[in-house]
């Protein structure tokens, strides 16, 4: 048997660090056996797709040296390798289970699924909805079929009894059906939901190993089954622990940058963000903190994860990539630094605003260093403003940048568009509004556009010198944040009208 992995990234927002964490233990367990490796996208969600964050999964993974055998962008076998050019497959498949009897067409309405829901929650235990919660007489389903009514397509669950499945890391695991409810496998649109596509595609492309995220753990019931209907054998499975942020909770963007692009920008060596994943929940035999990824991978072994949630620390992973700056040559490092921020690609934006601007080669640094810089160093007296006072300047800020986290296409008539509306919802003026953002972002208001040059630092740099400008400012307490959270929802629901018009 031909080992074959694979990582599956949905294509929305920005490559996540933690997809390649997934690659690279995928990575390294096929490299081991022999065997091969490949990345598939999971698109299936069209809504919230981009063909920008496909590229950009492409261009951070191989940025950190993992490379698949297989793909959309390098073709394979097994293929199409992006999941929306998959549909007739998973309608194939959809049909197959509902000729089996192990499928349904469901007609429910989401008024009749809330009230089900309402009413199990009610009688406690579990809220699943089971074949018994959601069935409807025969004339009912064939009156809501001729007025052409839409509906889902669910698997059969066993209604009670005790699941029990394998993996790798932790054994058997037990799970009773009653929790697990009749998952739709197609929506009423006629796209597939993850999990069929997901298993669907994992059987046609020969995967032996699924390793993904604990997060999938819940999911695999559903997936044996869907296995066991079609009469396939089922890859093995193993569940990886979850990133942390230091204070145990998962990572998130509101907590951490997670963006891997992030990491490029703020100047970590590709090697030592690898490697640093590498020692997520894993470590060399000699337990050595640096090692290069084929030492890892001559040194792999998969039982040697272990569960605890590992913690992704900044700090610690500065340290690392201390240690791999140090370790190059002079005129490796001269390369390096010119290829991160001094090439064409990355000056060619800013010099239109740099040039108009001085009056020697000396002042630029000054001017624009900050395009190149960390977090800047900012005290709570450089957010000072005759117009605003500090409560409301951590309000705007916070809520700004939950207008930044909104932003899907990173461009700067998108990010005006939706500050500038914020201002107007806050009755702020937008050059006041803009203050605190020129402050956050440039360390100074003598700045040239601050659109601009979040739109040059990118998504997560700016969301990140936003997130630390709020600390600087003390934060927003728990209490605070809740009062926030609410006048913030009702302001984002004006704001997401007036940009749709
Ligand atoms: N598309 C899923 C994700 O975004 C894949 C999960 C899996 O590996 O099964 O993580």
């Amino acid at each position: 048997m031909t080992v074959r992995t694979r990582v599956a990234p949905s294509p929305t927002g920005d490559p996540h660090v933690g997809t390649a964490f997934i690659a690279l233990f995928n990575l390294a367990f096929a490299r081991q056996h022999g065997g091969q490796f490949l990345l598939r996208i999971e698109d299936t969600d069209q809504a919230r797709s981009t063909p920008e964050s496909e590229q950009a999964i492409y261009d951070s993974l191989k940025w950190l040296g993992l490379e698949w055998d297989e793909g959309p962008d390098v073709g394979g076998e097994h293929g199409p390798y992006r999941q929306s050019e998959r549909s007739e497959v998973y309608r194939q498949h959809v049909e197959m289970l509902l000729q089996s009897g192990h499928a349904f067409r469901c007609y429910r309405t989401p008024e009749e699924l809330e009230a089900l829901r309402a009413q199990k929650s009610e009688q406690g235990g579990f809220s699943a909805l089971k074949f018994s919660d959601l069935e409807l007489p025969d004339d009912e389903i064939r009156q809501r079929a001729e007025q052409g009514l839409p509906y889902v397509v669910r698997m059969h669950v066993p209604e009670e009894g005790v699941c029990v499945f394998d993996d790798m890391l932790r054994g058997p695991i037990e799970m009773e059906w009653a929790m697990i409810d009749c998952q739709i496998l197609m929506k009423s649109d006629g796209m597939p939901t993850y999990h069929l596509a997901n298993v669907v595609d994992d059987h046609l492309m020969a995967i032996t190993h699924v390793i993904r995220g604990e997060e999938w753990l819940s999911s695999a019931p559903k997936h044996q089954l869907l296995y066991k209907y079609f009469g396939w054998d089922m890859p093995k499975l193993c569940h990886m622990p979850l990133l942390r942020n230091p204070d145990k909770s998962k990572l998130s963007k509101r907590k951490n940058p997670t963006s891997i692009l992030y990491y490029k920008k703020m100047g970590f060596m590709p090697e030592a963000l690898l490697n640093y994943l590498g020692r997520m929940g894993w470590s060399m035999p000699d337990e050595r903190e640096q090692f290069s990824r084929n030492e890892m991978f001559e040194n792999f072994d998969i039982q040697r994860v272990s569960l605890g949630g590992p913690i992704f620390d900044q700090e610690k992973l500065s340290w690392l990539n201390s240690q791999w700056l140090r370790g190059l040559s002079t005129e490796a490092f001269i390369e390096r630094f010119i290829d991160w921020g001094l090439n064409k690609q990355s000056l060619e934006p800013a010099i239109a605003h740099i040039q108009p601007r001085i009056e020697r080669f000396s002042d630029v640094v000054p001017l624009a260093g900050f395009l190149l810089s960390g977090m800047p160093e900012v005290a709570e007296s450089d957010f000072e403003h005759k117009n605003i006072d500090a409560e409301s300047m951590v309000k705007l800020l916070q809520m700004g940048l939950w207008q930044l986290e909104a932003i899907r296409h990173w461009e700067k008539s998108e990010i005006q568009g939706r500050l500038f509306a914020l201002a107007k919802v806050m009755d702020i003026k937008p050059k006041d509004f803009l203050f605190g953002f020129f402050v956050s972002i440039a360390g100074t208001a003598n700045s040239f556009s601050v659109l601009d040059s979040m739109e040059m630092i990118g998504p997560d740099m700016s969301r990140a010198r936003v997130r630390h400008a709020i600390n600087v400012l003390g934060g927003v307490s728990k209490k605070g944040m809740k009062k926030l959270e609410k006048e913030y929802r009702s302001v984002a629901e004006s704001i997401e009208q007036s940009l749709n018009v």
